[in-house]
């Protein structure tokens, strides 16, 4: 049975367009509108929030899917008006629900690519067991005189003259339940207060392919608490940061450090990657790596969550260390290597040329950082504004 009565409140069909309800809305929110048909009663707020709804792409779907009772339990945010005068149906009705308790859980880049189970010890509140929440023996309980059943008390403090605070606070003559009991008949276990600590343990099932951020939901394993739905406990995935790996989508960027010979020379290495499996790297002698230079291992990136024969690529930034072993830096050996090497660029070197020294940088010093003189020379500037003060003075007296 396909749900109807937002589309027949606008007037359209069920296949209705973007445009389409737009246009029906607009025609019957002019006809409606309290300030041209006061008699309308509550037609204008009705269709209003049926286009609400069927003009958002996720609460259209809820609705075609389950209807009013879809939007009503929380699925999407239903308007909660129309379903009190239009449908009788009241979105307080039921069990309040409890809120959700959000908290981040740390998973390792491993974790997330191979999957994995880990456990949890929840703390929670859980309705007593022996008295079932119910704070005593069953039908015993009494209402409150000291809070009317409430359980809270709300107490006016005076501020100053004519200033009053509402305080509300948890009645102490019950506990905040509400109730009282006789002592023969309250629950030795709560003591009254129909709830107490417990201990559980969760199962958190990391799927291959989950991403930082996505959540993990228990339903219900919320706080307990007499006549409210406990709200959701909610893992937020955080990933670590990897030593060897960075992960962006589905792709993997991996930095190898490799040696002057490597690059020049052909590669053959191993790169062990996040499942343990050894990956046998080769580039034939003849293909030089360059600083920085970037390859691809296709498929080896991270499987798609759901999807996993469907994986990302490994990107592999290569560092290359162009450190020369002292006993290689002879005169011999260097003029064999640049006899290997390409020929240098001629350079002209005109006679009026000077001759610098190339020194290592002073690790302390700043690049772009003001040099003594300038520091001097703002010194100075400032002393003359000094002294120009009382002159200018004087010279105008
Ligand atoms: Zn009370
Ligand atoms: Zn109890």
């Amino acid at each position: 049975m396909p749900h109807t009565e937002l589309y027949d409140l606008l007037g359209v069909s069920t296949d209705a367009s973007d445009a389409e309800l737009k246009k029906a809305y607009r025609k019957k929110a002019m006809k409606y509108h309290p300030d041209r048909n006061p008699d309308a009663g509550e037609k204008f707020k009705e269709i209003t929030q049926a286009y609400e709804v069927l003009s958002d792409a996720e609460k259209r779907k809820t609705y075609d899917r389950h209807g009013l009772d879809g939007l009503k339990e929380g699925r999407s945010e239903g308007p909660g008006g129309l379903f009190e005068h239009l449908f009788g149906m009241r979105r307080d009705t039921g069990p309040k629900k409890g809120e959700d308790t959000v908290q981040p859980f740390p998973v390792s880049l491993e974790d997330m690519y191979n999957g994995t189970t880990r456990k949890i010890a929840l703390r929670k509140r859980v309705l007593c067991s022996d008295c079932n929440g119910e704070g005593g023996k069953h039908g015993k309980g009494k209402t409150c005189t000291s809070c009317d059943g409430h359980g809270i008390r709300v107490e006016l403090r005076q501020l100053g003259i004519g200033m009053v605070q509402q305080v509300r606070r948890a009645c102490d003559k019950c506990n905040g339940t509400g109730e009282m009991w006789d002592p023969k008949d309250l629950c030795k276990t709560c003591s009254g207060k129909k709830v107490m600590q417990d201990r559980k343990i969760l199962e958190v099932h990391i799927d291959k392919g989950m991403r930082d951020g996505q959540k993990i939901t228990f339903r219900g394993e919320g706080d307990q608490e007499p006549g409210i739905e406990p709200g959701d406990v909610v893992l937020v995935l955080r990933a670590k940061d990897h030593p060897v790996f960075e992960r962006r989508g589905r792709d993997l960027i991996m930095k190898k450090k490799i040696g002057l010979t490597e690059a020049l020379c052909g590669l053959d290495l191993t790169l062990k990657h996040l499942d343990g499996r050894m990956l046998h790297v080769k580039c034939p002698p003849g293909e030089v790596i360059a600083p920085d230079s970037v390859k691809v291992i296709k498929e080896e990136g991270f499987p798609e969550h759901r999807r996993i024969f469907d994986k990302g690529d490994l990107f592999v930034v290569f560092d290359v260390d162009f450190t020369m072993p002292e006993e290689l830096r002879t005169p011999e050996h260097l003029k064999k290597l640049e006899a290997l090497l390409p020929p240098r660029e001629k350079v002209d070197i005109p006679s009026d040329a000077e001759e610098v020294v190339l020194q290592e940088p002073d690790p302390n010093r700043r690049i772009g950082e003001a040099g003594p003189g300038e520091r001097q020379a703002y010194d100075e500037d400032d002393d003359e504004g000094h002294h120009a003060g009382p002159g200018v003075q004087c010279a105008s007296q």
